[in-house]
């Protein structure tokens, strides 16, 4: 899943970028909010972590701009205003949480998680697929009870599939979710992650179909066996 944070002050946005990646996610960093609406309408972010106070506009217009284009990622603002009049304001205008600094790291990727899931239209933290479990607080998966021993990105295009599970996820929207703009992507990336993930299922697990010129799909092993 990937995540854009939007936040001028360089330090705070590294450490946030630093924390959430090793929570799995793509994170893209913009410091301030030109190109916000149109990376938005580019790509598949799972959410935008924005701040109010950056350089060239409020955070407030900015949010105000994406909900008039119908954008419906989910937003949350992150300020040092604690009044409750700005957290009135930022919620009335389509932010879905709001987070004071300064902040606890731990609250902050919590209310992350929390927020991505809900967006992915799955609030629970646990997904599953036929005997395939995948617990996305503790980024734990488990086939039949046995722990998969799965990497970030793999976890990540388990995620994207499984969220899913039954419908075709383009390579492109994979490649979307799972990487960040400045990171470097083989062209074969996905296959040979996918390709990993098959042979950790085996042949007792689920099935990833791959279907020409389409993309993946995720098909679960009770459905052959009449569950
Ligand atoms: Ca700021």
């Amino acid at each position: 899943m990937r995540i854009l944070i939007v936040e001028d002050d360089a330090a705070l946005a590294r450490g946030i970028v630093s924390s959430l990646r090793l929570g799995g996610y793509a994170v893209d960093h913009l410091s301030n909010g030109a190109d916000v609406a149109h990376l938005l309408r580019q790509d598949v972010f799972a959410l935008v972590v924005l701040d109010l106070g950056l350089p060239d506009q409020s955070g407030f217009d900015i949010l105000r701009e994406i909900r008039r284009a119908g954008l419906q990622t989910p937003v949350m603002i992150l300020t040092a205003r604690s009044a409750v009049a700005d957290r009135v304001r930022g919620l009335d205008l389509g932010a879905d949480d709001y987070l004071t600094k300064p902040f606890d790291p731990a609250e902050l990727e919590a209310r992350v998680r929390a927020l991505v899931r809900r967006g992915s239209g799955h609030p629970d933290p646990i997904l599953s697929c036929g005997d395939l479990v995948y617990d996305r607080s503790s980024q734990v998966a488990t086939l039949c009870g046995k722990t998969l021993p799965l990497r970030k990105r793999e976890l990540a295009i388990l995620e994207s599939l499984m969220t899913r599970a039954g419908k075709v996820v383009s390579k492109d929207r994979l490649i979307s979710e799972v990487f960040g703009y400045d990171e470097e992507i083989s062209p074969n990336a996905i296959e040979v992650y996918i390709a990993r993930l098959r042979r950790c299922f085996g042949e007792s697990g689920p099935r990833i179909v791959t279907l020409r010129g389409l993309g993946y799909l995720m098909e679960s092993n009770a459905v052959e066996a009449g569950q």
